[in-house]
């Protein structure tokens, strides 16, 4: 049979991930001739031979690509054969700076590979804490530039052995060009550090302390992939109490890292998508039911009814926790939401106070990244925080662009995002920008993640709000600006993920966000598409007094929702007795009175005060703290069993008013109907009004999608009801997946319709 010679191009991401050797491996096999390299665009293979064994090359590349490949597309040309004898060969990349625009992977978790070296006293990586290769290890948090070879990360500080070397260069090595390749001879090495920074011992020797420490209930600094984790053993009450204690700030939960499936079984309820999500390479920390009797201590995550498990993900966590051989706190090395402490010195500054002492290495992080958090939901899994081994992965945008667009984000969870020829790429979440050290990496996040994809913004896209330090930037930069209301921008982030490009109606539930009335929005039904939105409807208008001590306190919105339902006596609603001083309450609702505080539609709020009126706490030490307890105390009651009161929220000329609910929850609170009975009412009644409002005006526009977005739909039993009701009518309902539905999506919405907009 004649040879044919084909012309492939493959696009996604596709390097960094072993690609040319797979291609290589398949074509040797397959008897191909010609050649595979790196370019601007991707992959690029030139192939000659039998058509039949063409044919299989084509099919592996499409349906059995490496494992860390994103393929995104792969086109085919047929040129004329040029009769070239020989072997398949892997060309150099053609660089002159052209591999810039081509994505840099996400961090993996070390593969089963590297495990079994790591494990294995005979192979030369025998408990080697930085062993990786092709298929795993670190990379978007050791880049440091374009294009993605070794002198461009960290690993530039470390020269290769010979033994390292020769894998790196054989194109059969699941090591070739694997960058971060390194082995105890010439790689990182770990040093154990006292809480002053002195350096007391290394390698092997370093991980023993650190193990021993941890076992007799020390608190550890522990250098990971993104930053440092603390980490105390948590099944260890004492030790779980003393690390709250020295971070000294609030009662936000704790992640623990198990080491397998048994153990994960051990704490919590795991459904499948939990299972998948464990297991997965990207190694998200997984939000997930407590069983009864769990043998985690009670200060692991105070009140809450889950907790966040999740997997080793380097091989220095598989030794720590071998050697520990109990779960592990794992939590962020930072104080509030600061980012994560990611340099050396910075650690020991910050940390030492803190700690017993310092697991550390010298394989410098240069983009920090907090873990990602992940639960499920409404039959699938649900990005929390979308960060390390999801960032900086592009999404597809589904339109053409004309104008490279830089989006800055929203003020909390702060995220930021560019656009490249149609895709979207996001940050690591960055944190809440009032930090100062979280405005320092966000910074360098502006800088950072449009020099890594060769994008010089043309287009600046902000929030409404004219406070935001964001807004603020976004106004510095000396390029066109687009504005983006708070609430669209979650509805596009939403719309993005789905590739949807019609009109949908949306529901954007949140704490708070700028409306272009100067009100604090949050409770919006929208009719919208990138190119605009109208606001259809909205919760009714309450005051919000004190700002943000409302959000501190519950209790104020208590008393607000309470006034609004016409109980206007404080001393009634139980507030005073619970450690408020009466005093304190009357000069509220004296204010509240005077009309004094901003209006706001935030359904967030209401649920804070619902959760207050219900006996959940009245101050709160993170956002949302009290309406996470009321979806808690609601999960006594199966659903099918919850009352509905959905006639007593009222929808009239574009308002919806749960006053006449929050009356209702009072005088049956106070006739002794149990809290969780009515916590169980109050979400079936908001879940069933609202849905009933976007469904009648879907109907009316002729809409066929509803997407649920904003903060508030991270309260699963909320979404649930919601999605039955709309599923039931025969409309699409569409929610956050892999965009997280609070602030952390904002910067995708906001860079889709800033770039929609530019190319019209
Ligand atoms: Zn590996
Ligand atoms: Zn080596
Ligand atoms: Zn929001």
């Amino acid at each position: 049979m004649p040879a044919t010679r084909r012309l492939i191009r493959v696009t996604g991401t596709v390097q960094g991930v072993g690609f040319r050797p797979f291609v290589y491996r398949h074509a040797t096999a397959l008897e191909l001739t010609g050649s595979v390299r790196n370019d601007s665009a991707g992959v690029f293979i030139d192939v000659e031979g039998e058509p039949a064994r063409i044919s299989e090359l084509a099919r592996l590349l499409v349906e059995d690509p490496p494992p860390l490949a994103s393929v995104g597309s792969v086109t085919f040309e047929d040129a004329e054969p040029l009769g070239r004898p020989g072997t398949f060969r892997i060309v150099a990349s053609d660089d002159a700076g052209s591999t810039r625009t081509v994505p840099v992977s996400v961090d993996t978790a070390t593969c089963a590979d590297c495990l079994a070296e790591v494990d294995d006293p005979a192979d030369r990586r025998y408990r080697y804490p930085f062993t990786n290769c092709t298929n795993c290890g670190p990379r978007y948090t050791i880049v440091l530039r374009v294009p993605y070879d070794r002198p461009s990360t960290t690993m530039a500080d470390f020269v290769m052995c010979d033994a390292c070397r020769r894998e790196y260069d054989d194109p059969q090595d699941r090591r070739f060009h694997a960058q971060p390749n390194a082995c105890a001879e010439c790689g990182p090495r770990l040093t154990w550090r006292a809480p002053d920074g002195a350096a007391r011992a290394d390698g092997d020797e370093a991980l023993r302390i650190a193990v021993e420490l941890l076992r007799s209930g020390g608190v550890v600094a522990v250098k990971g992939i993104g930053g440092y984790h603390l980490a105390v053993d948590a099944t260890d009450v004492a030790a779980v109490r003393e690390l709250r204690r020295r971070k000294a700030r609030d009662d936000k939960p704790f992640a623990v890292m198990v080491r397998d499936l048994a153990d994960a079984r051990q704490r919590c309820d795991l459904d499948e998508r939990a299972v998948a999500a464990l297991v997965d390479p990207r190694r998200p920390i997984v939000l997930a039911p407590r069983r009864a009797g769990a043998a985690v201590a009670e200060g692991v995550a105070p009140g809450l009814p889950d907790l966040g498990l999740f997997f080793p993900y380097s091989p220095l966590h598989h030794l720590l926790l071998a050697g520990v051989d109990r779960p592990l706190v794992m939590t962020s090395a930072n104080s509030s939401d600061e980012p994560i402490a990611h340099d050396d010195d910075d650690a020991v500054a910050r940390l030492g106070p803190i700690v017993d002492g310092l697991l550390t290495h010298d394989r410098r992080i240069h983009i920090r990244c907090d873990d990602s958090v992940a639960r499920a939901a409404g039959g699938h899994l649900q990005l929390l925080r979308r960060s390390r081994g999801y960032a900086p992965e592009p999404l597809p945008l589904p339109f053409p662009t004309a104008a490279p667009v830089l989006a800055v984000g929203g003020e909390l969870k702060s995220t930021v995002s560019v656009v490249r020829g149609d895709e979207v790429v996001t940050s690591h979440h960055i944190g809440d920008l009032e930090h100062l050290a979280t405005w320092q990496s966000f910074r360098q996040a502006v800088e950072h993640l449009p020099a890594l994809y060769g994008v010089t913004p043309e287009i600046v896209a902000h929030d409404l709000h004219p406070e935001y330090l964001s807004t603020k930037f976004a106004f510095d930069l000396d390029l066109p600006s687009v504005a983006v209301q708070h609430h669209h921008a979650h509805v596009a982030s939403c719309m993005v993920e789905h590739g949807r490009r019609e009109p949908v109606v949306a529901l954007a539930f949140d704490g708070l966000g700028y409306g272009p009335d100067g009100t604090l929005w949050g409770g919006e039904v929208l009719v919208a598409d990138y190119a605009g939105y109208e606001r259809a409807a909205h919760l009714r208008p309450v005051q919000m007094p004190g700002g943000a001590a409302a959000i501190r306190e519950p209790w104020r919105m208590a008393l607000v929702w309470a006034r609004a339902a016409g109980r206007s006596d404080p001393d009634q609603l139980g507030l005073a007795p619970a450690g408020l001083d009466a005093t304190a309450v009357h000069a509220v609702a004296d204010l509240v009175d005077r009309g004094g505080g901003r209006p706001t539609t935030s359904v967030g709020r209401l649920f804070d005060a619902v959760a207050v009126l219900l006996g959940c706490r009245k101050h709160v030490t993170y956002e949302a703290q009290a309406a996470i307890e009321l979806e808690a105390l609601a999960r006594a009651v199966d659903r099918d069993d919850a009352r509905s009161f959905a006639e007593d929220v009222p929808f009239a000329d574009g308002v919806l008013d749960p006053a006449p609910l929050v009356d209702r929850i009072v005088e049956e609170r106070a006739r002794g109907i149990p809290a969780a009975v009515l916590a169980a009412a109050f979400h079936e009644s908001i879940g069933l009004a609202t849905a009933r409002v976007a469904h009648d005006l879907a109907r009316a526009r002729d809409i066929d999608a509803v997407v649920l977005t904003g903060g508030v739909f991270q309260n699963v039993r909320l979404s649930e009801i919601v999605v039955r009701e709309l599923d039931r009518s025969g409309l699409t309902v569409l929610t956050h997946e892999r965009v997280p539905p609070n602030d952390g999506g904002l910067s995708i919405g906001q860079a889709a319709i800033a770039a929609f907009g530019a190319g019209r």
